[in-house]
């Protein structure tokens, strides 16, 4: 089998494993226990903290563990929103092109009256400061963005933004889940006031993240209970994903440009080896993009079918995000960046791993070409559009 879909989740690492197991076996105590079992796990607990805080440039109570990217985005989202509200502050800016994570949230706040505002993005997938700097007024209260886009690769100018948003005065958050382990991140650096991770975008487990939030930025528990993590998340901690994470993200942080040359040397040539396909576009932008993200539209194709023809090939592929998959409607990062609903609905996603190699992209090359050539042969309209009858949309 050869795992093309790195952006839906990765498998774990052999080091997030080896790190959780001890807390499922010998360290199991909770860790608002007293006693000494309890005790144990909460200095795990503490030191995981610290080492996520270090990873990131920042302090560790600075650092709220989540059940994963959503909810760390949700928290973010609701609690900049709290915070604007007490000084009449409601208008929020945000892209077209962000996880549903995010834009759910948004939408929910403005039944309660926010105004929301969603930047447009150009062909190219990419937001300019500029627009940022246009949108912001005097009740904006927060700017979301995410550092790179889990459909298209792209990568934001976040460092930026952040310059502008902490000139302005106005809080910035970034879902940071796509580029973690693969682009560097210090929050210091990059002026973010609120940044969301999930581990299993970088071989840790499923259902746990983080949510960054720099000193004095008051978070709201979006879950009531206990006064684990300081008050902000109710819930006893899930200690043993919270160490698989850490080891993880440790491992992934290390020697991110050597792994993001190799990746980027796989990406480009599956990149080369797929545009060779008639009438087919690349999604995003070639140079600004993810070293792992292939994304593709090919005219004439229904997505769904491209994907089950190249699993019967033994590869997993994706035809957008995870999330829409399912639905019948195109992929809205698509739509944003002006592909028509024909030509969104005939989208490929393939995202590597520092494990996949040139001779799996080889064979996969093959393979697409292969089932576009077929589906295309079978697709009533093809004719049409070979014969003149009918424009290609993609030249
Ligand atoms: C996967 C993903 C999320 C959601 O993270 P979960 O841990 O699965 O909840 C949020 N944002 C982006 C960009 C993602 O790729």
């Amino acid at each position: 089998m050869i795992y093309l879909d790195n952006a839906a989740t990765t498998k774990m690492s052999k080091a997030a494993i080896n790190a959780m197991l001890p807390y499922m076996d010998e360290i199991y105590g909770n860790p608002s226990s007293l006693h000494t079992a309890g005790q144990r796990a909460a200095e795990a607990l503490a030191d995981a903290r610290e080492r996520i805080a270090k990873l990131l440039g920042c302090e560790a109570k600075e650092i709220t563990f989540t059940s994963g990217g959503s909810e760390a985005d949700n928290q973010a989202i609701i609690s900049a929103a709290r915070i604007g509200e007490r000084s009449g502050k409601k208008h929020i800016i945000s892209t077209a092109i962000e996880h549903h994570a995010v834009l759910h949230t948004l939408e929910r706040l403005e039944k309660e009256g926010f105004e929301i505002e969603l930047l447009r993005v150009g062909e190219s997938g990419i937001i300019s400061p500029s627009q940022i700097a246009d949108a912001i007024r005097s009740d904006t209260c927060l700017v979301t963005v995410m550092y790179a886009n889990n459909e298209i690769g792209t990568v934001q100018p976040i460092a930026e933004i952040g310059v502008i948003c902490r000139e302005k005065g106005v809080l910035f958050h970034t879902d940071a889940v796509q580029a973690a382990g693969h682009l560097k991140i210090d929050v210091k650096e990059l002026n973010i006031d609120m940044l969301s991770l999930s581990a299993h975008k970088f071989h840790g487990p499923k259902g746990v993240g983080v949510l960054y939030a720099r000193n004095g930025i008051r978070l709201v528990s979006i879950i009531e209970g206990g006064a684990q993590e300081r008050g902000k998340r109710a819930g006893t901690e899930n200690i043993p994903a919270v160490m698989g994470m850490v080891a993880a993200f440790e491992e992934a942080s290390a020697h991110i440009e050597e792994k993001s040359a190799r990746m980027i040397c796989l990406r480009d040539r599956l990149i080369d080896g797929l545009s060779e396909i008639p009438h087919s576009v690349l999604n995003g932008d070639a140079e600004k993009r993810l070293p792992g993200n292939v994304s593709f539209c090919f005219e004439g194709i229904e997505g769904e079918s491209l994907l089950l023809l190249l699993d019967d090939k033994g590869i997993c592929a994706s035809s957008g995000s995870a999330c829409t998959s399912g639905s019948l409607d195109p992929s809205h990062v698509l739509l944003a960046i002006g592909r028509v609903h024909d030509i969104a609905h005939g989208s490929l996603r393939l995202t590597l791993s520092e494990e996949n190699t040139e001779e799996e992209i080889d064979y996969t090359i093959g393979a697409v070409k292969e089932v576009v050539q077929y589906l295309r042969s079978i697709y009533p309209i093809w004719r049409d559009l070979g014969s003149g009858k009918k424009e290609f949309i993609i030249k």
